[in-house]
């Protein structure tokens, strides 16, 4: 309770906060200095000593997800009339990276339900959806997912195999999403299905649907490399009856809503990969005090050193980037650019940064007796969803070519 009172008057603190300037990176707001310890505090408390385990057992944290909901994570930017914490991006994106130090998979177990689910309702829902689909996931009872891939398509979203057709009064939904995050834990999904194919991505509509629902049935839990501890499978539609009244957005808009979430979302996961690089660093530089060899601390040698600056360094400059698209978001400024160039910077720092902490580790690092080799595994799924490397760097070339237009 003293942390629901402490996130409480944080949030107001943070909507009187205002707006900020990008040379204030340097040093966050009081508000937000304030929210990212109380992250912390709980990450360190509650999440690293089961993250381990949680890992091995394939477990949602079902407990951890609600404590989360209770201080407002599971929905940082939905109004207090809905439900939420009424903070901004930034805010946000501190906590999934605090809480993605602590465990990577719950960090994307909040990524999802804020940035892919509450996202787009948010941003498209009538004043009656955000009621009736957002509110009842801001507590960490129910979670949310996103629906976009397919087994066909994933890089090329625009080719969305899945059907929507109109009957009557309802949609008739028919397709296989893949990959989806949350699936098996979830209560309702955003589902993108095309409702004129000829239309190409301009045909794809966005829809939600209750979790479970006749119609809608999973596929078997996927067995990830890591983040193993929230659920992946497919979401097969068959003969999915649901009313008209539960498309989201425009009818053909299903595109434009999962490109703009997308842009959000890789802020999120930026913070997410932040997290997992934060905590392989953390755990290669306490090791290389502990650690002796050839009469002294590894620490004291030169080769570890670099290590070590080399990994602060990738952190430190993906974070700045990442508080910079977040920061511009919350200024209503363009961000397309910048959050994929914090997702790709975040990404490929988790990776670097948690190949190398194996390194410094030895042997122990290749041991689950140590943190090191699950950070291995959670940091490498941050250069694939919510677009790959390759599709980041698409993203931000197009960026820089439209500036550049003679
Ligand atoms: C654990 C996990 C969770 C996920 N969660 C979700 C979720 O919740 N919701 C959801 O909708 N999806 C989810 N995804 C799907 C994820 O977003 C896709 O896997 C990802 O977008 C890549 O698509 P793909 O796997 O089809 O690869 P492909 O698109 O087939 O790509 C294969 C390779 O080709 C490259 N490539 C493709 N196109 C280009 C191009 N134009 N230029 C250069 N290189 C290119 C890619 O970068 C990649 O290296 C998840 C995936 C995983 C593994």
């Amino acid at each position: 309770h003293a942390l629901i009172n402490h996130i409480a008057f944080l949030s107001l603190g943070l909507c009187l906060s205002g707006c900020r300037s990008l040379t204030q990176l340097a040093e966050l707001p009081e508000m937000h200095q304030m929210l990212r310890q109380t992250c912390r505090d709980y990450a360190d408390r509650e999440l690293t000593p089961i993250a381990a385990k949680l890992d091995k057992e394939h477990s949602f944290p079902a407990k951890q997800i609600q404590e989360l909901g209770a201080m407002g994570v599971l929905a940082m930017e939905v109004p207090d009339g809905l439900g939420g914490a009424g903070m901004d991006y930034l805010a946000y994106s501190l906590a999934v990276e605090e809480i993605s130090r602590g465990c990577a998979s719950t960090g994307v177990v909040v990524s999802v339900n804020n940035s892919l689910y509450i996202g787009p309702i948010l941003k498209f829902g009538t004043e009656e959806q955000k009621k009736q689909w957002i509110t009842p996931f801001t507590t960490g009872e129910k979670v949310g997912c996103f629906a976009l891939s397919e087994p066909g398509n994933g890089s090329d979203a625009g080719a969305a195999s899945t059907i929507a057709r109109q009957e009557g009064d309802e949609w008739v939904l028919n397709g296989t999403k893949a990959w989806i995050t949350n699936s098996w834990d979830a209560s309702a999904t955003v589902v993108f299905a095309t409702t004129d194919k000829s239309l190409k991505h301009k045909g794809i509509s966005a829809f939600l649907i209750p979790m479970p629902y006749p119609g809608l049935s999973l596929g078997k839990k996927e067995d990830k490399l890591g983040i193993r501890a929230s659920s992946t499978a497919n979401i097969i539609l068959e003969d999915c009856r649901i009313p008209l009244g539960n498309m989201l957005g425009p009818r053909g808009a299903g595109f434009k809503i999962a490109m703009q979430t997308l842009d959000s979302g890789r802020i999120g996961i930026a913070a997410q990969a932040l997290g997992i690089a934060q905590a392989a660093l953390d755990c290669a530089a306490d090791y290389a005090h502990k650690r002796t060899a050839f009469g002294a601390p590894i620490g004291k040698m030169q080769a570890i050193q670099f290590k070590l600056a080399d990994m602060a360094l990738a952190i430190e400059s993906a974070r700045l980037l990442t508080w910079k698209a977040a920061i511009l978001r919350d200024a209503k400024k363009p961000f397309t650019k910048e959050a994929a160039m914090a997702k790709l910077a975040a990404s490929e720092a988790a990776t670097y940064c948690s190949h190398q902490s194996i390194q410094i580790l030895g042997g122990m690092g290749y041991v689950t007796d140590m943190p090191a080799e699950r950070h291995y595994r959670d940091a490498r799924i941050t250069e694939i969803y919510e677009g790959t490397s390759e599709i980041q760097r698409l993203v931000i070339a197009n960026q820089i070519l439209k500036e550049y237009q003679p």
